[in-house]
């Protein structure tokens, strides 16, 4: 990737009272939902229970927005040449890295939860990686799932890589601010991606096919 044309993309998110997700069962996926494999390299930050359940409502999410999320588990670390892991990215693969990054002592103000690279000129990105140990303490300070918050963050930045994009909506899950407020309402359009979101998605990873 170009590091000229690299752009941070900020998640923050307003500590607030995050109501239970949806639950964790497995979506059925039908043939209109179009393929997209998501690789984690999750290291040692999460537990396997959240990082599974993390993985599910993401994927409920994206399954809404009509794609359909094939999620390749890697580890962190050097891996063998026969391990699809240490293969360069296919088309329609993205990766998501879960880090820690802890904030200065007595840090105020939005919290970044996480950032996607994107090449806004090429309007594609392909590496995000969310803060683990903030989402932790934003659940925390929120009493709120940490599992929940972990996947609607990985869907937002999921979004930013296929919208190519680092922008964000008023409405849906690319608000920049999840504000108290909305997070104590818990509307369910506040977590998924505008039906526009949603096709745009769907039409770059029809055209990575194509
Ligand atoms: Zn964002």
């Amino acid at each position: 990737m170009r590091n000229t044309l690299r752009t941070l993309v900020i998640l923050i998110l307003v500590v607030g009272t995050l109501p239970g997700a949806a639950g964790a069962s497995e979506p059925v996926f039908d043939a209109r939902d179009v393929p997209v494999t998501i690789r984690t390299y999750q290291g040692p930050f999460l537990t396997p229970a959240h990082h599974r359940s993390a993985l599910a409502i993401a994927t409920e999410i994206l399954k809404a927005a009509g794609l359909g999320v094939q999620w390749r588990i890697c580890e962190d670390g050097i891996a063998q040449d026969s391990d699809p892991c240490s293969a360069p990215l296919g088309p329609n693969e993205l990766a998501i890295r879960f880090a820690r990054q802890p904030l200065p002592p007595n840090y105020r103000g939005p919290l970044p939860l996480g950032y996607a690279v994107v090449d806004t000129q090429a309007r594609s990105g392909s590496l995000a990686t969310i803060y683990v140990d903030r989402v932790d303490r934003l659940a925390r300070d929120s009493g709120t799932r940490t599992d929940a918050l972990l996947g609607r963050s990985i869907a937002h930045e999921i979004g930013h890589l296929l919208l190519g994009t680092t922008s964000h909506t008023p409405t849906g899950l690319m608000r920049a601010i999840w504000s108290s407020k909305a997070l104590q309402r818990n509307q369910a359009g506040d977590w998924l991606f505008t039906p526009h979101d949603a096709r745009s998605m769907r039409d770059a990873l029809f055209l990575d096919q194509h």
